[in-house]
């Protein structure tokens, strides 16, 4: 896209946005109603769904909570499991060990009789033959040569006795130790599915324990909406009592005390900035910037804020019997919605903003909703 498409698109949306803001303003109900809140049963309404919500996160804090309660139970439990099977392990080990040194005497002893019969051995092949012979014939006579003899095996036959006792000693230990050794390993798997679970339930309490934290702030900012909404009913029941109340301010009393001129009378004229004929709802009162405006009748503040449509800074006051009175332009407010107000008593100073070509008081008198001529209740 070169930039001159660019450019052309740029100047479409901001078309665009701006019609859609003519749109906005054409339908907004500010002209024709300042009052545009919702009912106090509609307002109750949202209330009550507010507690239905409460209700349901409270609830599911306490089954989580007992649920925390159940899986730490559970977790106490496996954990002491867990340190008996450690102590159990620990006690394999010292058995394995004890077992070890066991073996090695008996293999030590073992070896001893084996050098010790190898000695007798080599002893005795080493005199076979004619030195052997000789040995016998050596002898004194013959009763010492088989003395000599048996006595030899008798100690081949003693060692060889002792060395298959061992030897038996030796397989009798290992059985013993092959058997600790197997339960040692079950036992090893067993707490390492035991880490596992210990884990696995420490994992579940902390995210239900977040759950609770997250729920526990929800429902804070739920209970802070039903007070908002409380106070929305407070107002609104406020603003209806002086609906429905019969004005009883008797006639107004002019809005600007210190300029008594009307620039601009209630009816059919040119618009000012437009040019264009339309019909005016409600009277211009000149005056300098900064004049104090009075609030012509007793009553409620129901619209005390910028007002985009163009009046500016607005002041709009509930009087009861559905009538009630605007005061636009002003350069500042000086009451809030919800403020009770007397006749009289200062609200705003006179201003220029808003579509406007300089300062005055735009002063309307609305019942029901429609433009009356204010000449027709002010005194
Ligand atoms: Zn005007």
């Amino acid at each position: 896209m070169d930039n001159k498409n660019i450019s052309a698109v740029k100047k479409l949306a901001v078309f665009v946005s701006a019609m859609m803001l003519v749109i906005v303003y054409l339908s907004s109900p500010l002209f024709s109603s300042v009052s545009n809140a919702a009912t106090v049963d509609e307002l109750k309404k949202q209330q009550q769904q507010i507690n239905q919500q409460k209700a349901d996160i409270e609830k599911k804090n306490a089954e989580m909570q007992g649920s925390i309660t159940q899986t730490q139970q559970d977790y106490d439990q496996e954990w002491l499991k867990y340190l008996s099977n450690q102590e159990q392990l620990n006690q394999f080990r010292l058995d394995i060990a004890g077992y070890n040194e066991e073996l090695a005497t008996a293999e030590s002893n073992y070896q001893d009789k084996e050098k010790q019969l190898q000695d007798r051995l080599v002893y005795m092949y080493q005199q076979e033959g004619n030195q052997y012979i000789d040995a016998i014939i050596g002898s004194k006579n013959l009763s010492d040569a088989l003395e000599k003899t048996y006595y030899l095996s008798l100690i081949v036959d003693n060692t060889n006795q002792l060395m298959n006792e061992i030897k038996g000693l030796k397989g009798d230990i290992e059985e013993k130790k092959s058997l600790v050794v197997n339960q040692q390993y079950d036992l090893q798997t067993t707490t390492a599915t035991q880490e596992t679970n210990i884990q696995n339930l420490k994992d579940i309490n902390q995210s239900m324990t977040q759950q609770i934290t997250a729920n526990t702030s929800k429902e804070e900012s739920l209970t802070q909406q039903y007070a908002k909404l409380q106070e929305d009913i407070a107002k609104e029941i406020s603003r209806q009592q002086i609906v429905n109340t019969p004005y009883s301010g008797g006639t107004m009393g002019w809005p600007v005390p210190s300029s008594h001129r009307v620039s601009s009378p209630f009816g059919g004229r040119v618009n000012p900035i437009s040019g264009r004929s339309e019909m005016h709802t409600g009277i211009d009162i000149p005056a300098p910037g900064g004049t104090p405006i009075n609030a012509s009748a007793s009553g409620k503040v129901i619209y005390a804020q910028w007002n985009s449509g163009g009046y500016g800074n607005m002041i709009a006051i509930d009087h009861g019997g559905g009538i009630a009175t605007y005061y636009c332009h002003c350069s500042s407010i000086s009451v809030n919605v919800g403020q009770t107000v007397s006749r009289g008593q200062l609200i705003g100073r006179v201003g220029s903003t808003g579509y406007s070509t300089g300062n005055h008081l735009h002063f309307e008198v609305r019942v029901n909703g429609v433009a009356r001529n204010p000449l027709s209740y002010v005194s």
